[in-house]
């Protein structure tokens, strides 16, 4: 049975770009662009060219796209002819494949704020659409508020979608601004509109204000709709947007769709899909949700000892797809919890074997045992816990030794009177036979001993110049009787790879400093550097 094809139609740099706290660059922007075009998405919507500068030069841009670049807009303004709008001239100009319009479906909308008639709106609708067509671009019009348009007066709601199709629009996309709709709801809806509007003319646009874009999404497309639009990791206002990298592996995983649905995602691109996910948390300079469904940390994460055990025999029964498919992996937890067939399929992974009776087996056990009593927290480093393990079972060289630090904080008034911070950090390296001395000024303690520490490692200089950390975290525990501090921190490399590092101690900068000390040491036993 030959499948339907599906569309995808990301947003993440016109509503994604409406999150707050995100600021994309132009570069920015063009990075995004690419990895998009790689994943496979069949449409690029990149922002309002004319509207800012930003957007005005990326369309500017030369775009070797598979993925068709979209520009968005206004249909043109009620009272006004297409041919005297410069907002609409300036995106008919702009060098894209498509463009996407968006319109007003609800009466209540056109009236209060649009302040025109119903007549006028359709209008508009159509001369923005024939313009467009006549300038050889493919079409689509967002009808806007749809859903509660459609449920105040549905058949004004049509309308609106029916005289965008009707005058040659590729798409029309339904969308549910506000995100309050159900998925039923939604499913019904949709069903209605298709009976009007082939499917394969029909796009879904869900926002997550009942965290059921994503169900939302899937739901229309039960009932016809042929295009989903989204964002990467459900970027948007708000809520967010329906979230394409949940959708686009349960259309591919999932017996229900893939059997019906060819999208423009291939298996290989789906195994990058952990990747570009974290690349774009990366841009966005914010720690990755471990929880992400598919691609997060602990999406394939098992804590206690007999699940690890029977996921060990037989890892389909406790995982609902298997974790490499979405370039995910397996991770058994090491946790006071766990028993030893933990332990044992986590050195699996990262290449030890080690007969489950070896007598560092236990060594290794109590030595995590002991170090979690007193605030350690190994399931949420994975790379200290690796360092750990290769120190007790073989070796991990001595690549250097840090023979003294001085970290030192200054308050004082500027000279303009303003209170200021100024911290110093010196530390005295040892990497063989060199001594090396190191200074740096950072914006804080940590900052300046972590500058000061990779500044000069000698020989091993080059080995860390892209590490990089991109998170760090602190906690105060009460461990047995004292409060101590437990810093977690993760760092990122130019492969594109994550770990994390722990440090516990009565004292923040010697917490951070073994947090610290690990994740150097992890990337230079990860890069091979000699002993
Ligand atoms: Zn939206």
């Amino acid at each position: 049975m030959s499948r339907e094809r599906l569309y995808l139609f990301d947003t993440t740099l016109r509503d994604g770009a409406q999150t707050n706290g995100v600021d994309f660059t132009l570069a920015d922007k063009l990075t995004i662009a690419r990895m998009l075009d790689e994943l496979g998405v069949d449409y690029v919507e990149a922002g309002y060219p004319g509207a800012n500068p930003i957007d005005t030069a990326f369309f500017a841009e030369k775009h070797p796209a598979r993925a068709k670049i979209t520009a968005f807009g206004m249909t043109r303004r009620p009272g006004r002819s297409a041919s005297n709008d410069p907002g609409l001239a300036a995106l008919l100009a702009a060098e894209a494949d498509a463009i996407c319009f968006v319109a007003k479906s609800w009466d209540y909308h056109v009236r209060v704020a649009l302040e025109t008639t119903e007549e006028e709106n359709l209008a508009s609708i159509r001369d923005s659409v024939r313009a467009a067509k006549a300038k050889g671009r493919e079409v689509l019009l967002d009808c806007e508020h749809f859903f509660d348009g459609y449920k105040a007066n549905p058949a004004y709601a049509l309308a609106c979608a029916k005289a965008a199709y009707d005058e040659g629009a590729r798409w029309v996309v339904l969308c549910d601004t506000n995100g309050g709709t159900l998925p039923h709801e939604v499913e019904k809806i949709v069903g209605e509109v298709c009976k009007q509007i082939p499917g394969d003319h029909v796009g879904i646009h869900a926002h997550n204000d009942t965290e059921q874009a994503v169900a939302n999404s899937f739901a229309a497309v039960r009932a016809g709709a042929r295009q989903i639009q989204g964002t990467l990791n459900g970027l948007g206002e708000r809520c967010g947007n329906a979230n394409l990298v949940s959708i686009i592996p349960t259309l591919k995983l999932k017996p229900d769709f893939a059997k019906n649905f060819d999208i423009g995602v291939s298996d290989e691109a789906l195994g990058t899909l952990a990747r570009v996910s974290h690349a774009l948390d990366d841009l966005l300079n914010r720690a990755a949700d471990r929880h992400a469904p598919y691609v997060g940390e602990s999406a394939f994460a098992t804590k206690a000892g007999i699940h690890a055990s029977a996921i060990m025999k037989e890892p389909k029964t406790y995982e609902h797809v298997a974790p490499e498919l979405v370039g995910n992996r397996r991770k058994l937890l090491v946790s006071d919890q766990s028993g030893r067939s933990n332990l044992l399929a986590e050195l699996d992974r990262i290449g030890f074997a080690v007969d489950k009776d070896d007598p560092r087996l236990s060594r290794l056990l109590d030595e995590v045992k002991e170090r979690e009593a007193i605030g350690y927290a190994y399931e949420a480093a994975d790379a200290s816990f690796e360092l750990l393990a290769r120190r007790l079972l073989g070796k991990v060289p001595r690549y250097f030794d840090v023979e003294k630090f001085d970290v030192n904080v200054e308050q004082r008034l500027n000279a303009k009177g303003e209170r200021v911070s100024v911290s110093q950090a010196v530390v005295k390296v040892k990497v063989g036979d060199e001594l090396l001395i190191s200074a740096a000024e950072g914006n804080g303690p940590v900052n300046a001993l972590d500058l000061a520490l990779r500044k000069d490692l000698g020989k091993y200089q080059s080995y860390i110049t892209g590490l990089e950390l991109t998170d760090y975290r602190v906690r105060i525990l009460n461990a047995g009787t004292e409060a101590v501090t437990r810093v977690l921190i993760e760092s990122a490399d130019e492969t594109g790879d994550h770990w994390t590092t722990i440090g516990v101690s009565a004292n923040i900068i010697d917490a951070s400093f073994q947090a610290l000390m690990d994740s150097i040491v992890y990337k230079l036993v990860k890069s091979g550097a000699p002993a």
